[in-house]
């Protein structure tokens, strides 16, 4: 077990401070325990003097992934896209055909660590390999769990390489359901015929699990709706039953009319915004109004620090959303009640960051937003404790060896970008 003394603790729900020390349980679901001082009996295994520092609960991203790790800084693509379609066709399904099982391996430890390192201890990624589909949900789980960065994970199954992919994509989320937590990965309205999408609703409903999706990122999605299957977007979902899934998981539901975000609003499913992605793919700004209160935050790929990501959205969105910082705040924690609700393991209370926050001015109850959108960042991340290991002390990760990794990634990020040429 881990102890940290003299801390400075701060709920992450009620926003509470207190002076304490915190004792933590390892394990999937384990608790912490509060006390004033050390009792004598307990056998520790690590004791963290955190005196001046802040502990909280640590961070989720609620859409992420890993298939990008590797694309930083490779070259421009064969035709510069025009809009967003072509930013799919010539970067990113460019990219995820020459995926093999190594580079999937490289880009989902380059990612944990990454992750780990931002406080952020538990990922729901969607991920594409078309070339490697089989076993790529488990060599990332494997390597999630080896950086100790819990996971809810799922293969994007899409008809934009054929039927045969397609039924591949199912074959492997099915495997993958039959042991572990997930979900079902579809990739967007315009990649998947209703075939895929009634085995994806049969899949969901077998496993009891959701749909993560991207829905409405552009509006291409809804123009390809109505000229093939002469509805919008979201009155497909619905008629396919899709929507009613609890888990569901919605991206980015940026061209939605009025009706489409209160059929949203009335289900059980939940909505992720990603910010910096619709930016960088200039498809304009996401607008959580009449959407319901079910909205997380996500990074799409672009990263791995959320709490730039909640930044972006409080600068960024000012205009759209006209959001304050507590509003931000709590659309930043919103991941957490997803992955309580229905009871997936890894985020329990066991799962902490310690935070080495310099703060020139006081920081309390009730300034902490204010802190939070203009002060925090990932650079005051010291510890972070996922189900009670220490997988961070003193920003370097403790259970992989940091540099060999990255020499693997480069490594496999050369060879990718050489496979992306061909
Ligand atoms: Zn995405």
């Amino acid at each position: 077990m881990i102890y940290l003394q003299n801390c400075t603790y701060i709920n992450s729900e009620t926003l509470e401070f207190c002076n304490t020390d915190i004792l933590i349980e390892e394990g999937l679901q384990g608790n912490i325990h509060f006390y004033h001082q050390k009792p004598a009996d307990l056998q520790l295994n690590e004791i963290i003097d955190c005196k001046g520092k802040l502990v909280t609960h640590s961070f989720a991203n609620g859409h992420h992934h890993i298939y990008s790790a590797l694309a930083r800084g490779m070259c421009a693509p064969k035709k510069s896209p025009a809009n967003f379609y072509e930013v799919l066709q010539y970067i990113w399904w460019t990219l995820d055909k020459c995926l093999d099982k190594d580079m999937i391996k490289a880009s989902a430890l380059a990612t944990a660590i990454a992750c780990a390192k931002n406080g952020v201890s538990f990922v729901i990624d969607h991920h594409a390999s078309p070339m490697a589909i089989e076993n790529s949900l488990q060599i990332i789980a494997s390597a999630f769990d080896e950086v100790g960065v819990s996971h809810l994970l799922c293969y994007e199954i899409t008809d934009r390489d054929g039927l045969d992919k397609a039924a591949q994509g199912l074959d492997e989320t099915e495997t993958y359901l039959k042991s572990h937590q997930g979900l079902v990965g579809l990739h967007a309205s315009f990649t998947v015929g209703d075939d895929t999408i009634k085995k994806a609703v049969g899949l969901t409903e077998k496993y009891h699990s959701g749909i993560h999706i991207h829905i409405a990122e552009d509006g291409y999605d809804q123009q390809h709706c109505i000229d093939n299957y002469g509805c919008r977007v979201i009155d497909r979902m619905q008629k396919h039953g899709l929507l009613h899934f609890g888990k569901n998981i919605l991206g980015h539901c940026l061209f939605l009319s009025e009706s489409e975000k209160k059929m949203i609003a009335n289900s059980p499913s939940w909505v992720v915004q990603n910010m910096e992605s619709n930016l960088n793919n200039r498809v304009g700004y996401f607008d959580g109004k009449d959407m319901g209160d079910r909205i997380m935050l996500g990074t799409d790929g672009m990263h791995s620090d959320m709490l730039q990501s909640a930044r972006s959205v409080f600068l960024a969105g000012k205009d759209h959303e006209m959001m304050g910082p507590q509003a931000v705040y709590q659309r930043f924690r919103k991941a957490h009640q997803y992955i309580h609700q229905h009871n997936f393991k890894g985020d329990a209370a066991n799962n902490l960051v310690v935070l080495d926050y310099d703060s020139p001015t006081e920081i309390n109850a009730s300034n902490f937003t204010g802190h939070f959108v203009y002060g925090l960042t990932s650079k005051h991340v010291q510890h972070v404790i996922s189900n009670g290991k220490l997988i961070v002390k003193d920003g370097i990760v403790t259970t992989v060896n940091e540099t060999e990794v990255l020499e693997f990634c480069r490594e496999m990020g050369n060879k990718l970008w050489v496979e992306m040429l061909k």
